[in-house]
């Protein structure tokens, strides 16, 4: 007798008890704007992955509309979700649904950018300062000296924030010390690329087309950029930095018109996303790298390392890594 109760202990200790017992975590999944290219991929592999771990996604894009992703989420609470993985539109305007969303005892997981002033449960991203400084870094490798003109992300999103934080770290020195000269400095609504054409075809005209660097927060708006430029005669001799390593964007490095890309692991970051919300779910304790203070309180969280990319890197990081196939860039 003694010996079958020690075999069954042994048994449920090896399939471990919190496991096999685990709910199907109901996940409701509230994305900024599924028109750029870098979020369907998030979606893909977030979806995928949370669903191999048993749990059931509801995704909502708010196409970079704030009061529609406010309705969303406050559909996904009435809905009754465990978790919300929120990607907000504005990380300023979330605390009163987010503590709608607590009172239900619904757990919180802002992806990628942080939300302000809410009860957030943990947060998960880059390592976005970082992120800014290897941009402004390739700017200088490429460009020493000259005009320099700043082209942020949207005013709405922390990160454009935090990676401009991370730009003017490297550049402050060098505009200190006279190197460079930075005439302008514009953000980019809703980070969309016909936003940034014309933020760059205003800039050439307001400088006499006299613009050495552009230090671009993302691919998406240097991609716009990019266009001004080229109808210019200028793509390729005007430095740009970009992030994301969209397809196009890494097409347009083996071009030669733009000069470099931040490479940021989506699946990295997806799967793990999927791993915590579903741990968040089950009451799971989450483990952190990082804690960062949202205003309300210091939130927990996990930031992954960003990546420089350029002509001479792109096999050796999105191609091996399978973000992008050889055939998609190279087209060949
Ligand atoms: C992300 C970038 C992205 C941008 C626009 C930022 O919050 O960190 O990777 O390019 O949003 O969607």
């Amino acid at each position: 007798m003694k010996k079958i109760i020690l075999t069954l202990l042994g048994i449920m200790l090896s399939v471990g008890p919190i496991q096999s017992f685990a709910k199907s975590v109901k996940i409701g999944m509230a994305i900024d704007d599924l028109r750029l290219e870098r979020w369907q991929k998030d979606r893909d592999i977030f979806v995928h992955k949370a669903e191999e771990l048993g749990a059931t996604v509801y995704v909502q894009s708010a196409n970079g509309n704030e009061q529609t992703q406010i309705s969303q989420i406050e559909n996904m609470v009435s809905r009754g979700v465990d978790v919300l993985v929120i990607i907000p539109y504005n990380g300023e305007v979330l605390s009163n649904v987010i503590k709608d969303a607590k009172r239900d005892g619904i757990k919180v997981l802002a992806y990628d950018r942080l939300i302000n002033n809410a009860d957030i449960d943990f947060y998960l991203s880059f390592d976005n300062e970082k992120v800014g400084e290897i941009q402004a870094q390739a700017m200088l490798d490429k460009k020493p000296t000259g005009n320099y003109f700043l082209m942020g992300g949207a005013p709405t999103d922390n990160n454009a924030k935090l990676f401009r934080k991370g730009q003017m770290n490297i550049l402050q020195p060098k505009i200190d010390s006279g190197d460079i000269k930075v005439v302008g400095d514009q953000w980019v609504d809703s980070w969309l690329p016909e936003n940034a054409l014309k933020i760059m075809e205003n800039a050439l005209t307001a400088n006499n087309n006299k613009i050495d660097a552009v230090v671009a927060s993302n691919d998406s708006t240097a991609g716009g950029a990019i266009q001004a430029l080229d109808a210019q005669g200028l793509a390729g001799k005007v430095a740009i930095s970009g992030q994301d390593a969209d397809l196009a964007a890494v097409r347009r490095i083996v071009d030669g018109t733009q000069t470099m890309t931040v490479y940021k692991s989506i699946t990295e970051l997806a799967n793990k996303a999927a791993e915590i919300a579903v741990k968040l779910g089950n009451d799971e304790k989450v483990e952190s790298n990082a804690s960062l203070n949202n205003g309300l309180k210091d939130v927990p969280a996990w930031l992954l390392n960003p990546i420089s990319v350029d002509k001479s890197n792109i096999d050796a990081t999105v191609i091996a890594d399978k973000f992008h196939s050889k055939e998609d860039v190279y087209q060949k």
